[in-house]
């Protein structure tokens, strides 16, 4: 089970390109599903039941516009492996995609409340329940960033949570006890479950810590605490010999 997120203002480095090699690469912690999102004028979700080579045949050839993109490899917990149980998930008005490693412990209750204030679900996962508490939070009148954080406040339970919006070029993400680093580079930013989804395009890193919040974009990272402080980060370079 991973993560892989890309943001960019890079047109020699295609995002689905990345994601799709980010995805590869973590294979080795195993997985049943795999899928990604990508943000443009609409979030286009693409995701399968099975191996990241059967994803990749329904990935679309011609090179997509996208500002940001988030990917997935489902080691599956609440739910069969199927693809509708593949992550990303989104929002009932596609506004918001969301991959999770992790377990929501409180899904149950969430979704009820949800579905009591009309929210469709397709899908059997604990994560559904996240672009849900992002989308009525939209409805509420909240940013994106300020909706990504309504909704993580209610979760309780071990996550890395990333997030792509409609039109946004950012990717918004958190952890609790579960791992994610992010990747600095020229133009572009990354993130990532471990360093090797992402080391062919950089080794300038920084190691999130638990309950931190990261915004990734084409202008680089910003990490905030609970609270919503900045913090100063510092970017290590990783030395990696496998
Ligand atoms: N609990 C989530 C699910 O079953 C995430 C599993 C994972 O970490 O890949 O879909």
């Amino acid at each position: 089970c991973g993560i892989i997120g890309y943001a960019s203002a890079r047109d020699d480095r295609p995002v689905l390109e990345v994601l799709s090699n980010g995805l590869s690469r973590l294979e080795y912690r195993g997985y049943d599903s795999a899928g990604v999102a990508l943000a443009a004028s609409e979030v286009s979700v693409y995701k399968r039941e099975g191996e990241v080579t059967a994803l990749e045949e329904q990935l679309p050839d011609a090179p997509v516009d996208a500002l940001a993109g988030i990917g997935h490899t489902r080691w599956s917990t609440h739910g069969p492996p199927t693809d509708e149980n593949a992550h990303p998930h989104t929002d009932c008005r596609d506004r918001v995609a969301v991959v999770h490693n992790g377990i929501v412990e409180n899904y149950r209750e969430l979704r009820a409340e949800l579905e009591a204030a009309g929210h469709a679900f397709d899908s059997e996962t604990d994560t559904e329940v996240i672009p849900h508490l992002i989308g009525a939070a939209l409805e509420g009148g909240a940013d994106a960033d300020a909706a990504f954080r309504r909704a993580i406040e209610r979760l309780e339970g071990s996550y890395a949570v990333a997030a792509v919006f409609r039109g946004c070029e950012a990717v918004y993400a958190t952890r609790y006890r579960s791992p994610l680093v992010l990747g600095v580079d020229d133009r572009c930013a990354l993130l990532a479950s471990d360093v090797p989804a992402f080391l062919e395009y950089t080794d300038e890193v920084v190691y999130l810590e638990d309950g931190q919040f990261a915004t990734i974009g084409p202008t680089g990272v910003e990490v905030r605490d609970r609270r919503g402080a900045p913090v100063d980060v510092s970017v290590e370079t990783v030395d990696w010999n496998p």
